[in-house]
């Protein structure tokens, strides 16, 4: 059941996206070709920041995309924007890079041994000879073999420190690419892939120093109906506001994560339950506090509400254990009756009876 939910929900969104995406080509008249199409779908979900950017730009500027516009922007922010490329594109650069260094190597070794054969050579004849000239013309021999030397090895040198910018530039290369593997594109906050291997990163720590951890658990109130009533699009800027309202209210070494679809993750180090609780209901009030516009129309849409769960580390626990806490607490808070935050020692999470007075 809820599968079949998710799917018609994606359905929805990537339509909703699609139609966007048609509309803006036949608006501006462009060929309904893949590219194009691909260029105005990913406009239509945002995921591209910078994409956006220059087609509002070139649109204000020009007031339409030419055809060479089209291909540029395709060129510089989708083709070569394609990870597995990067990443192609880096390993042919550092192969290239290894053959160019191996060759001079091998070259440079190849004029040093023959230089020790010269030196030898020149050694033994000098022994022999005790003739002016004959010692005139060994010892020019060597001093010509001897430059010959000092130059491959100077070409050496330069070329190694050329290699080592390349390698600079490609270390830099390759930390854009693992960074942007871990960011979830609508939010900018991290992924689920950077969330599983921060919580465990933290827990391990938090288990050798025996620092506090906490983690806290939202998820948005009845997002459902808030897409069913504004559309996918206008949902998926409710999911940045709420990223924004998350990236505002953390500090230091505290990770911020989008877990799935509308649903949020936190995590604490070195902080207790008391103190997260109070991280939580922070987040929870900012949310609470924003009154949502629409841009292009002025239309209120009202507010959105969180619910969150938090939980702490307790001793010789894993991250399953902490987060399952943490996951109970929330869905405590939505039986509740939502918009709260539900920690691992309320009565609701530990599910004891609250007493009524008479
Ligand atoms: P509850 O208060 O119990 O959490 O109700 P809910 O409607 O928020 O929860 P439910 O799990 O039934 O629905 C989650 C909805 O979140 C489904 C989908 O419409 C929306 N959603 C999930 N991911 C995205 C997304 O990336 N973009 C948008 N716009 N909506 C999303
Ligand atoms: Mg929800
Ligand atoms: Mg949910």
């Amino acid at each position: 059941m809820s599968v079949a939910v998710g799917i018609q929900d994606e359905h929805e969104r990537t339509m909703a996206f699609a139609e966007v995406a048609l509309a803006q080509i036949k608006s501006l008249r462009q060929g309904a070709m893949p590219r194009n199409y691909e260029i105005w779908y990913v406009y239509a979900t945002g995921y591209n920041a910078a994409l956006n950017q220059v087609i509002n730009e070139t649109l204000a500027r020009n007031g339409k995309l030419s055809d060479s516009d089209l291909e540029q922007i395709y060129d510089s922010y989708l083709s070569h924007g394609r990870t597995t490329d990067r990443i192609d594109k880096i390993g042919a650069r550092v192969v290239n890079e290894i053959d160019d260094v191996m060759t001079l190597i091998t070259d440079t070794l190849g004029v040093t041994a023959s230089f020790g054969d010269n030196l030898q050579g020149a050694s033994h004849k000098l022994s022999l000879s005790d003739d002016r000239d004959q010692v005139k013309a060994i010892v020019e021999r060597l001093v010509t073999s001897t430059r010959e030397m000092q130059s491959a090895n100077s070409a050496l040198e330069e070329r190694l420190s050329k290699s080592k910018l390349e390698i600079n530039n490609l270390q830099v290369s390759l930390e854009a690419i693992r960074a942007e593997s871990l960011t979830d594109p609508l939010t900018g906050l991290g992924n689920r892939k950077h969330f599983d291997r921060a919580i465990g990163e933290a827990v391990r720590h938090a288990a050798t120093t025996s620092e506090p951890l906490s983690l806290l658990m939202l998820d948005i109130d009845h997002f459902k109906s808030f897409n069913d009533n504004y559309g996918h699009l206008t949902g998926d800027q409710v999911l940045r506001l709420v990223g924004l309202s998350l990236k505002q209210s953390i500090k230091g070494q505290d990770i911020t994560a989008r877990y799935g679809g509308e649903e949020f993750a936190v995590v604490l180090p070195n902080t207790p339950l008391r103190q997260a609780i109070i991280v939580a209901d922070n987040i929870r009030r900012m949310v609470m506090s924003k009154e949502l516009k629409k841009k292009s129309t002025g239309e209120i849409l009202g507010r959105v509400t969180l619910s969150a769960g938090v939980s702490a580390l307790r001793p010789n626990e894993d991250c399953d254990a902490l987060i399952d806490r943490a996951d109970g607490c929330l869905y405590a808070a939505k039986r509740n009756g939502r918009n709260r935050v539900i920690c691992e020692t309320d009565p609701e999470f530990l599910g004891i009876d609250q007493i009524q007075v008479a």
